[in-house]
């Protein structure tokens, strides 16, 4: 309990996490490619007290290198990539190392299925699924669960304009053929996209009560993607810029007005997580959102973790700051809440 060290992969909010959790007083704990460590050799503030590096994301789940993170006392935030490297499955059954949330929603979050339950279930407003490409009758989304980061994904207004574009860009290398074999096709949603930022706290009192916790509200972004600038070519329209890969990410707030609604999406996915899966969902998370005035706001993912988005507050947001007398960012957050868990001698109730 005396010199837990707070680690995670360093790629995707590791940077806001490492300072985050130094800023709280942990010392960090970092797996690092070998090829990136100058990256996190370039920020002195936020690079990792310790290093330990790996040629290859897989090395992870060997025996000897997990030894060392339980030598070292490590308790590992989970991020997107970190997901995304090891796997849901071999997080649930392989990796021995203690993490924080509760485990099982990141198999809930892995699964389209598990997800949609959970959503549903919540009362959200979800895009219309389509079970197969003969069913287009209006303009849809095709994604793919291989393509990481929204690469390959395109619209489509029917079946005809659904293959021809899917042959295209397997041809051009830009979709796998295994990936293709599995499209999800949703309603394309109209609208502006916000991405809000949430945190479910076991012990702090800071936000609004749900069941026996508090969630608090403390950020929200926007993605960039090139489909974003696809103006800078006109008059022409270019092929190139039809592509919805995240690249970045811009702050954003909404209008007051539509606070409401925003908290009352996360209470409902906090509320249903715990029926679903006890005790629910823990920590950061985020739902991905498009508003239309005219449809208000449609759901399309839910990130149950912390989301990179978050990276643009290190020093806290403008909605933080009316939580918080000190600036917090959602990594410093995250340590926040294992210290307190740690005071309260109830650390097994924020990790898994
Ligand atoms: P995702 O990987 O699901 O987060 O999607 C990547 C990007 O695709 C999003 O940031 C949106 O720009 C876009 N997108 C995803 N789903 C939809 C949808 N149903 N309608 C319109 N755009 C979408």
């Amino acid at each position: 309990m005396k010199n837990i060290q707070i680690g995670t992969i360093c790629s995707h909010s590791a940077l806001q996490i490492f300072l985050g959790a130094k800023q709280e007083g942990f010392k960090t704990f970092g797996i690092c490619l070998r090829k990136k460590q100058f990256v996190y050799e370039a920020f002195p503030l936020a690079k990792p007290d310790n290093f330990m590096l790996i040629d290859d994301y897989e090395e992870i789940l060997d025996s000897t290198l997990l030894r060392k993170m339980i030598d070292n006392n490590v308790i590992i935030i989970p991020h997107g990539s970190f997901v995304e490297y090891i796997g849901s499955k071999s997080l649930e059954n392989t990796f021995f190392i203690p993490i924080f949330g509760n485990r099982k929603t990141l198999e809930w979050e892995g699964s389209r299925k598990l997800q949609r339950l959970w959503l549903e279930k919540a009362g959200l407003k979800l895009p219309v699924v389509y079970n197969n490409p003969s069913e287009i009758d209006d303009k849809v989304f095709v994604k793919f669960s291989g393509a990481k980061g929204g690469k390959g994904f395109f619209t489509a207004n029917s079946e005809k304009e659904f293959y021809e574009k899917l042959n295209k860009k397997i041809k051009k290398g830009i979709l796998r053929k295994e990936d293709s074999t599995n499209p999800f096709i949703q309603e394309f949603v109209s609208g502006v996209r916000y991405y809000p930022h949430y945190f479910y706290s076991q012990f702090k009192n800071l936000g609004l009560s749900v069941r026996e916790g508090f969630l608090e509200f403390l950020s929200m972004d926007k993605r960039v993607e090139p489909i974003d600038e696809s103006y800078r070519g006109l008059p022409d329209s270019l092929e190139d810029f039809y592509d919805y890969t995240v690249t970045g990410n811009q702050s954003i707030i909404v209008r007051e007005s539509l606070l409401s609604d925003v908290l009352e999406m996360g209470v409902k996915t906090v509320d249903t997580s715990i029926n679903l899966f006890p005790p629910g969902i823990l920590g950061p998370f985020s739902l991905e959102t498009i508003y239309h005035p005219n449809k208000g706001f449609t759901v399309f993912e839910v990130s149950a973790r912390i989301v990179a988005g978050t990276n643009l507050y290190p020093h806290g947001s403008p909605y933080s700051f009316y939580t918080f007398k000190k600036p917090i960012s959602m990594g410093r957050r995250i340590a926040i809440e294992i210290k307190e868990a740690i005071r309260k001698k109830a650390l097994e109730r924020v990790v898994s």
